[in-house]
């Protein structure tokens, strides 16, 4: 206040004090005994879960849909993850739709055998390039173009452009006579592997497991690569005519990628995952002594 002296500034207090109306001085005196008072507490906003309805139990569960109402469980809604709650609106908005859809055509096409069912998380991993993981995906849902399908809308034939039979899913994918060189290959690899070449094997993928998680990865890999190049070939005979052998593109396909993950550890110094990885087993390629790659495909 500029004042010098303590005395004045007792004195202008005393005047302030005095000039203060009753109910203002009592509200003084208690403020400079008990300290400045609180706001009250407000309690924050009720915790809100979010979550679909429970189920009528007169309703029959629908097993193999691709509705995931059943499965999303509620969750805090002050702290649900945005993608958990677009999920849930989705499939709320659109739940008698896709409790009626089957997860995939192939049920009916290619009934799973006991303990299977399709592998949709084996489709995609980081040894699986996005486009091949793609085509896969698409393949399992049935959503890649055939002959049958095209032939509703556009004049092309609804026949194999290889054989002439009808080409239908099965037919594109397992059935066309072109495929059984590529699916020789398959069988030949995937026994060193211990494992059996089946249509079921390649449209539902392998379930990767912990213990044999190398050659699980590999394995889908594989196959991805193997549904990619009847795909491709597909699409190039239709485009130019030229007859593409799938087998041919699938081996090259395989090639092309050990040689670019070798060079690639060659230049990190990481040879050693590299064996670990791609050459197990020797099914693929092997490392020499020298340190240079011998691909057995
Ligand atoms: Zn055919």
């Amino acid at each position: 206040m500029g004042l010098s002296r303590p005395r004045t500034a007792l004195r202008v207090l005393q005047e302030v004090r005095a000039a203060l109306p009753p109910a203002a001085r009592v509200y003084l005196d208690r403020v400079l005994r008990e300290g400045a008072p609180r706001p009250p507490s407000t309690p924050g906003p009720p915790d809100l879960f979010i979550g679909p309805l429970p189920r009528d139990p007169t309703d029959p569960p629908r097993p193999f849909t691709v509705s995931r109402l059943r499965e999303l469980q509620p969750v805090r809604f002050q702290t649900a993850p945005k993608r958990h709650l677009y999920t849930l609106v989705l499939h709320t908005l659109h739940v008698l739709t896709l409790a009626s859809r089957p997860d995939t055509k192939w049920r009916d096409l290619l009934p799973p055998l006991e303990g299977e069912e399709p592998r949709w998380a084996s489709l995609y991993s980081t040894l699986v390039p996005r486009p091949a993981g793609d085509i896969s995906w698409r393949l399992l849902h049935g959503a890649v173009s055939t002959g049958v399908y095209l032939a509703r809308f556009t004049p092309i034939p609804d026949t194999c452009p290889f054989c002439g039979v009808r080409e239908t899913l099965a037919h594109v994918y397992l059935e066309c006579a072109r495929l059984q060189p590529l699916f020789r290959l398959l069988t030949n690899l995937l026994l060193r592997f211990w494992l059996h070449f089946s249509p079921h094997l390649l449209i539902y993928a392998l379930p990767v497991r912990g213990p044999t998680k190398s050659r699980d990865l590999l394995v889908n890999l594989l196959l991805a690569l193997a549904k990619a190049a009847i795909y491709k070939t597909r699409v190039r005979r239709l485009a130019d005519g030229v007859s593409c052998d799938c087998g041919a593109y699938f081996r090259s396909s395989v090639r092309s990628r050990l040689r670019a993950e070798f060079l690639w550890a060659a230049s990190t110094d990481s040879l050693d995952a590299f064996e670990e990885w791609w050459a197990l087993s020797g099914v693929l390629c092997s490392v020499s002594p020298s340190g240079s790659l011998c691909l057995t495909l």
